[in-house]
């Protein structure tokens, strides 16, 4: 195992990784941007560097600035998070050469998933099942409109390299297709630099469900069930379930045993998740990502299992711990994302924390850097703390849901507990009734009179 892990990340994921490594026995070295130097990611390391100026390209970017960190303090391996370098292949092959262990996928698995269009094609080929559309990247509108036609408008234009709902444009008459992918073009070019898109059938009311699984890189891959992510705002996930209230066990194990044999030989190494579309008992493939996800501690609390170790373990060269008849689920998990915004039109709130005073008890888990005196910056993701439940069962857990979001005081910024307040008190909401576009709905409803 690695003697010392450095971590390439910040706020609430650098605290969960640093506290993996812990308990693990390896010590942990955080970088941080000046702006930064109070964290509580830099306070519970054992050692950190200060890697550069407040916006992140000049430090969780810095990409020279991180080698050198972990060279100087003689770290075997990095982690990169999520966001910033996490699925950068350029970042993953720069830290291999160093002769530093990365903790992921291969940069080439990283690259491949990065493109949507390649991915897509290749997930397709290795059996996994995708959102109808069109052949590869659309380079012409007279293909554009035959491919729209076939499919059926609505359609989607997405963009390629696309990542956080940029570059994507509903379409849902002939008439407004070219000026769309205009418009997508512009923004995916702006965003990431490459404007190709892709054309897919828009589906009106599904719900958005996610794989975790684990690879050893040796073809053995697992599966630990699914994530139901469709409560979101601007295609931004804002609450996530384990499990999904409308699927069965007998639809999770298929789907799960596709994705895991479509990825065994790939040879996949290390987390990742398989993002699905799943509307009339059909999945449809949208992406990979090649990555630990934001809501990973979901399925943590319902399978037991820590994914970061697994990640390490994998990492440093062990085979998986356990195989996939040894993986079970039990009762419920939610977690609310807790951002430093006005729940009431969701504009960022920084600044300085007054009161903090988190919640506890059973089944109650909070991955947070927050403390009383803490200055929220304003440089970077909102993001400010994540409250997971558990329950024996669902009902449970959105009672036990709601007592914490009640205790959980937060002075000084404002939060989105409010939204999550009112999110779980929705009739559809306790029903399980729910599609990737009813929380819009919810925050339309109460904004028009
Ligand atoms: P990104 O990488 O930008 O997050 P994704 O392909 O993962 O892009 O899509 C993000 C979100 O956009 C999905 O969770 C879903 O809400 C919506 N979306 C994507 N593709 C479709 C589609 N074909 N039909 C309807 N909604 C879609």
């Amino acid at each position: 195992m690695f003697e010392k892990v450095l971590i390439a990340n910040r706020g609430e994921i650098a605290l969960r990784i640093n506290r993996a490594c812990h308990e693990m026995g390896i010590s942990t070295v955080a970088v941080h941007s000046t702006a930064d130097a109070d964290a509580m990611h830099v306070r519970l390391a054992d050692e950190s560097v200060c890697i550069g100026g407040a916006t992140a390209s000049e430090s969780y970017l810095n990409i020279p600035g991180i080698i050198t960190a972990a060279v100087i303090t003689n770290a075997n391996a990095i982690h990169p998070g999520y966001g910033f370098l996490s699925e950068s292949a350029r970042f993953a092959s720069i830290v291999e050469e160093h002769g530093i262990n990365f903790i992921g996928p291969t940069a080439e698995h990283i690259k491949l998933m990065g493109d949507k269009i390649a991915s897509k094609s290749k997930v397709k080929e290795l059996g996994i099942p995708v959102v109808p559309g069109s052949d590869g990247e659309i380079t012409d509108l007279t293909t554009a409109l035959k491919v729209s036609e076939h499919l059926g408008y609505p359609v989607l234009v997405k963009a390629s390299a696309g990542g956080g709902g940029r570059g994507m444009q509903v379409v849902h008459e002939k008439s407004d297709l070219e000026a769309s992918i205009s418009r997508a073009r512009a923004e995916a070019k702006a965003a990431f630099g490459d404007d190709a898109l892709y054309l897919e059938k828009f589906l009106e009311r599904p719900r958005h469900i996610e794989i975790q699984i684990l690879g050893d890189g040796n073809n053995n891959v697992i599966h630990l069930g699914e994530r139901d992510c469709s409560l979101q705002r601007r295609h931004q996930k804002v609450l996530e379930e384990a499990g999904c209230t409308i699927l069965d066990s007998e639809e999770r194990d298929t789907i799960g045993r596709k994705v895991c044999q479509a990825l065994s030989k790939l040879g996949y190494k290390n987390a990742g998740t398989i993002e699905f579309l799943y509307e009339n008992g059909e999945f449809y493939f949208i992406e990979m990502n090649t990555r630990l996800q934001v809501e990973h501690p979901v399925t943590e609390m319902v399978t037991g299992l820590d994914i970061v170790k697994e990640q390490l373990r994998i990492a440093a060269g062990s085979s998986l711990s356990l195989s996939q008849n040894e993986v079970s689920y039990r009762g419920h998990a939610i977690e609310c994302r807790i951002n430093a915004e006005n729940a009431a039109d969701f504009t960022p709130s920084p600044g300085l924390v007054k009161d903090y005073h988190p919640p506890g008890g059973l089944g109650v888990r909070v991955d947070s850097g927050l403390y009383a005196g803490y200055r929220v910056q304003p440089h970077y993701d909102s993001l400010v703390s994540k409250l997971i439940i558990h329950g024996e069962n669902r009902n449970e857990c959105v009672m036990r849901l709601r007592r914490a979001l009640d205790e959980y005081v937060i002075t000084g910024i404002s939060t989105t507990i409010p939204l999550h307040q009112e999110i779980i008190a929705q009739p559809e909401f306790l029903a399980g009734d729910y599609d990737i576009h009813w929380l819009a709905k919810m925050v339309e409803r109460r904004t028009t009179p």
